[in-house]
Parts: structure tokens; C-alpha cells; sequence
């Protein structure tokens, strides 16, 4: 198993893992959590949605939005169970083990502190809060699913 000093400079690398930064909402929702409540989260997603031998919905069981955790597990690869085996050599198939749970919350955790070292991301204006039908979306924003 690889450190997660290697894990960080080979995502580094990968313009697809790069592209994936704090929102404004996600940034605040961090800092006004606080890391324990954070960490909970992100042991509870890995638990239900990657750890079973067959997760449900493989591939799409980790939104690109709406938790800092989501976006940080496309940042880290821990997002589907052929991520976590092409990134981090778990085993498609069988339940993850308590330590590779581990290392991919870890790695979600080092990559959301490494983000609240930087500012605050700008809020977005009050009117691109209000709630978009499905429609408005942009296609390849939706369409976006793992990975590479
Ligand atoms: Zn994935």
C-alpha cells in the first residue's frame, strides 16, 4: 500500500482529480461542522456507499455536489469502488477492510484540510442560489461520472 504522500502527488497529476474544488457553501458547511462532524460524515459514506463487496449503484453513488465530502472523494479517487482500485489498490467485489475504510477517509480528510487552508471561495450571487430544474443544467456537468 502507498503512502498518502504518493496518493497526493500522483492526483496531482490528473487534471480530472484537480478539477474538483471547495464551493462556497461546501467551504462554510466545513468550517461551521468542524472536523469531527466531518470526519463522521465521511466514515458514514464510506461505510454504506463503498465499503460492501457490491455498493449499490457503482460509479454513481457519489454525487458531484452538495457535501464537501462527495468532492473530496472525486478529488481523492475514493468516489467508486474502480477508483479505489485503480487509485488505491482496493479489491473490486469484496467488503473493503477496516483499514483501507481508513486510508480512504484519511485521504478525503488531508485533501478537505488541505482546501481549508485556502480563502474562502467567493459566495455566488443570491439569484444562482435559488433551486434549478433539471433541465437548466448544463449536460456534461450531469453526465459527469467517474472516472478516470
Ligand atoms: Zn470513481
Amino acid at each position: 500500500m502507498h503512502s498518502l504522500d504518493d496518493l497526493f502527488q500522483r492526483l496531482s497529476h490528473s487534471p480530472f482529480r484537480q478539477r474538483f474544488k471547495l464551493g462556497s457553501a461546501e467551504y462554510q458547511y466545513c468550517l461551521s461542522k468542524g472536523d469531527e462532524v466531518i470526519r463522521q460524515h465521511a466514515t458514514d459514506f464510506i461505510s454504506a456507499r463503498l465499503a460492501p463487496a457490491e455498493p449499490p449503484n457503482d460509479g454513481r453513488q457519489t454525487p458531484m455536489r452538495g457535501h464537501p465530502v462527495f468532492i473530496a472523494q472525486h478529488a481523492t479517487a475514493t468516489c467508486c469502488r474502480s477508483c479505489l482500485y485503480k487509485w488505491h489498490g482496493v479489491n473490486q467485489h469484496q467488503e473493503m477492510t477496516a483499514e483501507q475504510q481508513a486510508r480512504a477517509i484519511a485521504a478525503i480528510l488531508r485533501w478537505l484540510h488541505q482546501e481549508m487552508q485556502r480563502p474562502a471561495p467567493p459566495a455566488k450571487p443570491a439569484n444562482r442560489n435559488t433551486p434549478v430544474c433539471k433541465k437548466s443544467r448544463p449536460p456534461s456537468r450531469s453526465s459527469l461520472i467517474c472516472c478516470e
